[in-house]
């Protein structure tokens, strides 16, 4: 087993060893985060559920409330080896990184992750095809707070310094959104912050560290919603934030004082999912990538949104930036309304109807981008569907979407 070896060395965060440089995400996934002295022998890290920690003596309890507590048992909301285990091994798969926190969702994350960075009277810059509830956090309690938000089109590339302010505090992206799918420019934006030390936050929902390794490409703080790949199964609900050179220690003072913690039981989920994802993800994004290619050729589809086809704004960047597509995507239907859509999306057979993506199954959901856009307008020739393409035969999933879109022909 190379994991003893590999593990001997490190930092204390299980970050950039320099004998692991030259391996291969696939095989970063399978280590990564394995210890010795927290798996004892077994493949994955047990779960270790805690919330007292016991002390030998009363010497013993005040000198631990005075030592570094990372990855230390002191109380069960720091965490025990098995979220340890995880966060370090999503620091291991960034390189450049400082370090990983866990968080009971992807919103958490984010929400953590921004109150980390701002404070009263600053301004975030906000790319307008952002996830939903991010949007609503900075105009729900971040503006209660005195932080004002200022969208921004998600193809502003390098023209993001001309929006840069007085109050600018912050910059985030999210490449590409999850509704309309704009690649953005990451290098671009993150160069004009850096001239401006402004700091950078990114939702690498969709790539991960393994299709985009944010940290590498300058960005200093990346957040995921693990609820998608990283746990892969549709049945747990987690989210992380990987923090740049010099950027760890503010991140983990804000996420200690609003008490964020992740049940040792969900986190060993997560660890069990990232085993899989390299495999996972290689198969949904050439899953997803057919069934785009196929959409394009129908005569009842408008346009087909996924970063490696041309239709899709970013899609140069995408080339130039990504190591491939993940499984996730839209189209745009030639016309018809809501329900002849309905019509296409109820009587699949083999696509689920809810929210969330990442899973092994396959999803259709109806989306309505120009309900979640503030600076940028959305117009289309018909309505959207985004599809989350899962591991079932790309055969049946086309013939699926066939008969879909012949009902949505006949319902039109
Ligand atoms: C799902 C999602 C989130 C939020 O994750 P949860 O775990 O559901 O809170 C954040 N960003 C993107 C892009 C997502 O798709």
């Amino acid at each position: 087993m190379g994991c003893r070896s590999h593990h001997a060395k490190g930092d204390g965060r299980g970050v950039n060893r320099d004998d692991k440089a030259e391996i291969e995400n696939e095989t970063r996934v399978v280590q990564a985060g394995r210890r010795a002295e927290w798996t004892q022998g077994i493949v994955n890290p047990p779960v270790w559920r805690a919330s007292t920690i016991l002390y030998d003596s009363v010497a013993d309890l005040r000198a631990s409330g005075k030592r570094d507590t990372h990855h230390r048992l002191f109380y069960g909301r720091r965490g025990t080896p098995t979220q340890w285990s995880l966060a370090d091994a999503l620091t291991e798969l960034e390189p450049g990184a400082s370090g990983t926190l866990l968080y009971p969702s992807g919103v958490a994350a984010i929400a953590t992750a921004l109150l980390a960075v701002l404070s009263p009277g600053d301004e975030l810059l906000l790319p307008d095809s952002s996830y939903d509830p991010t949007r609503a956090l900075a105009g729900g309690l971040l503006a209660r707070m005195g932080i004002t938000t200022r969208f921004y089109d998600p193809m502003v590339g390098a023209a993001i310094a001309q929006l840069i302010g007085e109050r600018t505090r912050a910059i985030f992206m999210e490449s590409p959104g999850s509704l309309t799918f704009e690649v953005q420019d990451v290098p671009a934006i993150v160069a004009a912050a850096r001239a401006h030390r402004i700091v950078t936050l990114l939702d690498n929902t969709w790539a991960t560290p393994l299709l985009f390794p944010a940290i590498a490409r300058g960005v200093d703080y990346t957040i995921l919603a693990c609820t998608k790949y990283v746990v892969g199964h549709s049945d747990v609900m987690l989210g992380s934030v990987t923090a740049g050179h010099g950027r760890y220690d503010a991140l983990r003072t804000a996420t200690y004082q609003l008490g964020q913690c992740v049940s040792p039981d969900d986190a060993w989920l997560g660890s069990r999912g990232l085993r899989t994802m390299a495999l996972r993800l290689k198969a949904q994004g050439s899953a997803a990538l057919q069934i785009a290619q196929w959409l394009k050729m129908q005569p009842d589809v408008a346009r087909v949104l996924h970063p490696a086809l041309p239709d899709c704004p970013g899609h140069d960047v995408f080339v130039r930036d990504f190591k491939g597509g993940s499984g996730l995507f839209s189209f745009v239907l030639d016309g018809g309304g809501e329900a002849a859509r309905a019509a296409l999306i109820d009587g699949l057979a083999h696509f689920g109807i809810g929210y969330s993506w990442g899973g092994f199954e396959s999803l259709a959901l109806p989306v309505d981008p120009h309900h979640h856009r503030s600076c940028t307008c959305w117009h289309a020739e018909g309505p959207l569907v985004r599809l989350q393409i899962g591991i079932e035969s790309v055969d049946d999933l086309i013939a699926d979407l066939d008969a879909g879109l012949a009902r949505f022909r006949a319902a039109r």
